[in-house]
């Protein structure tokens, strides 16, 4: 049930010009009907791996049901320092340069709430993942889009961020593989922007919840290259190459003083991330690596599919790298991001998202997720290509009679 509005004028001004998030929309639309095949969630279709689920029903049942340590299960904190720096060569220390977070957004909040103060800018490259805008605002910082565009394959470039600091810009925000393109970036052009950071004084905050999910290339930690380590705050989780979406547990590593301060804000607002949901992901990191690797390769094989299916309907699409997003262009249908969207709900009862609601520069796009069944992405395509037919068809008249 919605409010009344008589407390509306006692909400916070901030919170309320934020604008609901555009994914959440059609979720509810997509709910209220049967039949749908949803490529709307960020979420893989997997389940959480058997041994990682046991081993959480074995931490309840020898009665694991309490508090932990503010920064997380020290065991776990051990296990992530050993992760990253064998899996992407950057080495922290378990106490004091690693907190354990309700996910990775918790891990995204503390980071922002803990190093924005008011008015300071925030590079954020566009279309970017839903919360950033919304969390850079609540921490009482501006956000400051950096359009990218499919013909430069969604790519951000260290000449852009150069060209768009200012005295107040204080953090760049980098997501790749990125939440909703896909892209990813090359060391090289990574170091290139890292070169940036480092002549304007810039801190980073690297979400790199995707970055097992790295198809055509080897997966590079922003904080490893030279120089970056102590500019950077590294954001990873399980929700995604785990397949963990609802246990919450992401972790923050970095610089100890910037850690000790998202802490500091953690401990007062979450305590700690839920037990279980560390027992699973410490399980995760000890014995379900493999599953991981073949969840990826699962992935991959869907990018191809679909990638495929939007060639043979002619929607042009960007080839991701990474994450499990495709984000075609859908302006031959001359319909809108939502029109597109909500039309294709009605009609033909597919759930994808559309691109505006990952900022303007999302305009003409949607964005399917490909973390679905093989069966279930077959079906979607054979909807959308018959969806697509029927307004392409449509277009070229309007186009001819406007002629
Ligand atoms: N960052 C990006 C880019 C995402 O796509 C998501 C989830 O979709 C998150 C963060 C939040 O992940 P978590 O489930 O770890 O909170």
């Amino acid at each position: 049930m919605s409010g009344n509005g008589q407390w509306l004028d006692r909400i916070n001004p901030t919170v309320r010009a934020i604008k609901p998030s555009g994914i959440r929309r059609f979720f509810d639309l997509a709910s209220e009907m049967r039949g749908v095949i949803s490529l709307g969630v960020g979420e893989p279709d997997f389940v959480t791996p058997w041994r990682v689920r046991e081993a959480a029903i074995y931490g309840l049942e020898q009665g694991y049901t309490m508090y932990t340590a503010n920064s997380g299960l020290p065991a776990l904190r051990q296990e992530l320092a050993r992760y990253m720096a064998g899996s992407f060569g950057v080495s922290y220390h378990p106490d004091g340069e690693i907190v354990v977070t309700v996910g990775v957004s918790e891990a995204l909040d503390l980071a922002l709430r803990a190093l924005v103060t008011p008015g300071d800018e925030v590079l954020v490259p566009e279309p970017s993942y839903v919360s950033y805008l919304p969390c850079i605002e609540l921490a009482g910082g501006k956000p400051v889009p950096l359009s990218t565009g499919m013909s430069n394959g969604f790519r951000l470039t260290a000449d852009q961020v150069e060209k768009a600091v200012t005295p107040r810009t204080k953090l760049l925000i980098l997501c790749y593989p990125n939440n909703p393109t896909g892209a990813v970036l090359s060391r090289r052009e990574l170091q290139a922007i890292a070169e940036v950071c480092a002549a304007r004084d810039l801190l980073v905050i690297a979400d790199e919840i995707y970055i097992q999910l790295s198809y055509t290339q080897e997966p590079v930690c922003f904080a490893s290259l030279p120089g970056m380590r102590d500019r950077t705050v590294v954001l990873q989780g399980f929700s995604k190459a785990f397949a963990m979406t609802g246990w919450r547990v992401g972790y923050a590593a970095g610089n100890g003083d910037l850690i000790g301060a998202m802490t500091k804000i953690h401990q007062y607002t979450m305590l700690c991330a839920p037990i279980t949901g560390q027992m699973a992901a410490l399980e995760a990191l000890r014995s379900a690596r493999d599953e991981m690797r073949e969840m990826v390769r699962q992935f991959n094989y869907r990018r191809h599919l679909v990638m495929d299916a939007f060639k043979t309907i002619g929607l042009p699409c960007f080839n991701p790298g990474g994450a499990f997003y495709a984000f075609p262009d859908i302006t031959p249908t001359g319909l809108s991001s939502e029109d597109f969207t909500e039309r294709l709900l009605r009609e033909e009862k597919v759930a994808v998202v559309p691109g505006n609601a990952f900022g303007d520069s999302g305009e003409g796009f949607v964005r399917c997720s490909y973390a679905a069944s093989v069966e279930n992405l077959t079906e979607a395509f054979k909807r959308i290509g018959r969806f697509v037919q029927r307004y392409r068809k449509y277009n070229k008249k309007l186009n001819w009679a406007g002629n």
